[in-house]
């Protein structure tokens, strides 16, 4: 791209972010307290602000990325192919748990080193009880959680499930899953400004989830197993970046950040689907809006291609399916939608207006189970 012709593109490139930045913004200053009863409050609310503001900062990046990308259509064509391929081996294999365990470690110190600064010793420093497991508690909890893993990868993850290439990619690297005590998780927890029962590390085959759920109802443990063990799948297999091509056969990679998740809805969909399926009732469903927009999706487009999409990332046949029972541009205002909640008036307004028959999808349980989550989260 010539000099002026760059220069052009990168001005509407900010011009198109600006506002976004500018609305940030001012969220941010309206989000900083001046006057809180506490300091601790003070500081959870500030550091609250510093987290929401970093992540908007990542989808305004994505913003100008995906514009870029837009206008040099050659690029994302390349992006596209390249996701395609997927990930035949993660650059970071480990194969066994004491391996896992210093990567563990490694990742908390790399999450402290960006914090350290205000607050050095931030798990101690603001006074929270650490519990630390014994090592022989911390053992026999790993032994269990490996336990759900193996029920997991050799039962549920058949070939047929996986496809040939994931399968083949997933049973070469298997995942390797650590259960952390309370004292990596809340310093965790604490240095990211999010807590997380279970995390997919991409890039490796490593899953961490908190040792307590090895003291869990077995169907909750495998089926959050399930749930990141199925993103480890579907990183192998190309499906961390979303992406689809328009009528005109140009690619489109959906941002990775921003909007809803279908990735993540996904997840969930297929990770309670399974649990079902093997006889266990799951007692609760996360991400209750994108499952919810998922579940619909699967019943328009059907389980196959939904699948397929998942694990590639590959959405363009379940486009094609959505608009021809849905209506031409239905899938692309899907994907527009900014929120999940959105995401779902929009399909379910959707399908009303197609005549599709939906009463029975409130009957079925992981949808009933959404619904009743969705009533109580906005009484909250
Ligand atoms: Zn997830």
């Amino acid at each position: 791209m010539a000099g002026k012709t760059l220069e052009r593109t990168v001005e509407e490139a900010e011009h198109a972010a600006g506002p976004a930045i500018q609305e940030q913004g001012r969220r941010v200053a309206s989000l900083v307290p001046v006057r809180t009863p506490t300091e601790a409050q003070r500081l959870e609310s500030t550091t609250q602000a510093a987290v929401d503001a970093t992540r908007s900062l990542a989808v305004n990046t994505d913003a100008v990325r995906r514009f870029l990308l837009a206008r040099r259509p050659e690029r994302a064509e390349q992006a596209f192919i390249d996701a395609g391929r997927g990930v035949e081996r993660p650059e970071q294999v480990f194969t066994n748990a004491e391996e896992a365990r210093e990567h563990s470690n490694a990742v908390l110190d790399l999450a402290r080193g960006s914090s350290s600064a205000q607050t050095p010793g931030s798990a101690t420093a603001s006074g929270l009880a650490l519990r630390a497991l014994s090592d022989e508690h911390l053992a026999q909890a790993q032994e269990t959680i490996e336990g759900y893993s193996r029920t997991v990868s050799d039962t549920w993850f058949t070939g047929d499930f996986l496809g040939e290439t994931v399968y083949r990619r997933y049973s070469g690297t298997p995942p390797i899953v650590t259960g952390e005590d309370d004292s990596w998780l809340r310093a965790m927890a604490l240095a990211t400004g999010g807590y997380h029962p279970g995390t997919y590390y991409p890039g490796t085959n490593h899953i961490i989830v908190g040792a307590y759920e090895a003291n869990r109802e077995e169907g909750d443990v495998l089926k959050l197993l399930a749930h990141e063990q199925l993103h480890y799948a579907a990183y192998l297999g190309g499906g961390q970046t979303v992406r689809w091509r328009d009528d005109s056969g140009a690619a489109i990679l959906q941002p990775r950040v921003g909007g809803w998740n279908i990735h993540e809805g996904t997840t969930e969909l297929l990770a309670n689907e399974l649990a079902r399926a093997n006889g266990y009732s799951p007692s609760g469903v996360a991400y209750t809006y994108e499952t919810s927009v998922c579940f619909a999706l699967e019943q328009v487009v059907g389980q196959e291609p939904l699948r397929r999409a998942y694990f590639s990332g590959d959405f363009t046949e379940v486009r094609r399916l959505m608009d021809e029972r849905l209506g031409a541009g239905t899938f692309d205002a899907l994907m527009a939608c900014s929120s999940a909640p959105d995401a779902f008036s929009l399909i379910m307004g959707k399908v009303g207006a197609a005549g599709v028959d939906y009463h029975s999808w409130e009957s079925n349980p992981i949808m009933a189970q959404c619904y009743s989550q969705i009533a109580v989260e906005r009484f909250r």
